[in-house]
């Protein structure tokens, strides 16, 4: 349907088609690109969990 619709990554600016990627928590609005997710986004997720279970 949509898949096809061209975005903007709200991290690198780059221009994707497809759905995209929530970004959180690097961003709170938008969507990044595949690329982003995982260098960028998935790391970050990673390190959040990692500090919630180093607070317990
Ligand atoms: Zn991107």
């Amino acid at each position: 349907m949509s898949s096809e619709e061209e975005h903007i990554c709200c991290i690198c600016g780059k221009r994707f088609k497809g759905y995209g990627h929530n970004p959180d928590p690097v961003k709170v609005e938008g969507c990044c690109c595949d690329e982003c997710n995982e260098k960028i986004v998935l790391p970050a997720r990673e390190e959040q969990i990692r500090k919630i279970i180093e607070s317990w």
